[in-house]
């Protein structure tokens, strides 16, 4: 496996859990809850504190990732260099200015140059970016960019649709409100026709992404 830059992409490879995790994010919610001038002590919210701190911790669990494990033996060498697309990778995501999550679905795609990786791993990586503190352009290039230091393949695409809670639920509520972002890589960016491909590719066997 090549070696990978862990600091670039913020992963921590093994879980910190500092004792003090649980309670200083029990005593955040506590006082959030005390803020709005509900009562922390009452039935229903007297663990709530408690249910966001483990909430949390999985929902932002990409920061803490084996990648060793994660790829995990599914690294090949093949002479092989068609296009590889997984499409419809489902994910959830928080958007890091307001804490809310973007769900959606990203399409990941590469012309391998002598290596591949198990079809199962792409959505795995998908998920490690997702549960973090993100924007959406920041999480498709970090996808595309770790594909392309684990496979130095030819190529690489990845795009993401997805909705936003904080859009949906603040403000002027719009209901339509959808976002695109895609990055290009190698064959991907130099050769339209490849790039047209995969884009064919993702428009035709997938509805808009619709929440
Ligand atoms: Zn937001």
């Amino acid at each position: 496996m090549p070696e990978i830059d862990l600091a670039k992409y913020q992963i921590i490879e093994k879980k910190p859990k500092p004792p003090e995790y649980y309670a200083k994010v029990e005593s955040a919610v506590e006082s959030i809850l005390e803020a709005f001038g509900d009562d922390p002590q009452r039935e229903g919210l007297k663990n709530t504190p408690k249910r966001v701190a483990r909430m949390y911790e999985e929902l932002l669990g990409g920061y803490c990732t084996d990648v060793d494990r994660l790829v995990n033996d599914a690294l090949f060498n093949v002479e092989y260099d068609e296009m590889v697309v997984v499409r419809d990778v489902e994910f959830y995501s928080l958007c890091e200015h307001h804490m809310l999550p973007f769900i959606g679905r990203a399409h990941v795609a590469y012309i391998p140059k002598g290596k591949v990786i198990g079809l199962s791993k792409i959505p795995r990586i998908v998920d490690m970016f997702a549960r973090r503190l993100q924007v959406q352009e920041r999480m498709t290039r970090q996808i595309a960019d770790f594909v392309g230091d684990l496979l130095e393949p030819q190529g690489v695409a990845v795009v993401i649709e997805a909705v936003h809670l904080c859009a949906r639920m603040r403000g002027v509520k719009n209901h339509d409100v959808g976002m695109t972002t895609s990055t290009m890589e190698g064959s991907f960016r130099t050769n339209p026709a490849t790039r047209q491909e995969f884009l064919d590719n993702i428009s035709r066997t997938s509805a808009p992404f619709r929440l």
